[in-house]
């Protein structure tokens, strides 16, 4: 039996599938707003513990090297609805970093605090690195690299 680790009656998310199609299409999303971050949701279904990206919705994004990023929040409200309009389910979110690091940084970690749980994705110009992030306590936290799997 596989073992799942499991707090607050959620899974953990070990493993996120993506079509070669979405892979190179957020790639390219970094050097078309390179040096600056874009960021974004990400819609598809999620099964136990694996997520399966069905699109990828930018959303106008302000950064600079102290907020590192923030989406306009109109705009995010807006994708959201496009996607509750579509019946759809929001999956996770997402956000380049030029820079090519493919850790969260601390003002990632910092928001992922504050929002308790969530699917990111990273995507430097080379490659797109999923991180699962659930805050236990004040203190304690899971960071975890699910797998990537490309679907053709
Ligand atoms: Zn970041």
């Amino acid at each position: 039996m596989m073992h799942n680790l499991q707090i607050g009656g959620n899974l953990l998310i070990k493993k996120v599938v993506v079509s070669r199609k979405i892979h190179d299409e957020l790639i390219k999303l970094v050097s078309k707003y390179s040096p600056k971050i874009i960021c974004g949701l990400l819609s598809g279904k999620k099964e136990s513990d694996v997520v399966i990206i069905e699109r990828f919705y930018p959303i106008p994004t302000i950064c600079g090297p102290k907020i590192h990023f923030k989406p306009n929040w109109a705009a995010y409200q807006d994708v959201k609805n496009v996607i509750h309009d579509a019946k759809t389910d929001i999956v996770g979110e997402f956000h380049t970093h030029p820079d090519g690091m493919e850790e969260l940084n601390i003002n990632d970690r910092k928001i992922l605090r504050k929002l308790g749980r969530g699917l990111w994705i990273i995507v430097t110009p080379q490659k797109v690195v999923p991180w699962y992030f659930e805050a236990i306590d004040k203190f304690k936290y899971i960071c975890e690299k699910p797998d990537l799997e490309l679907t053709k």
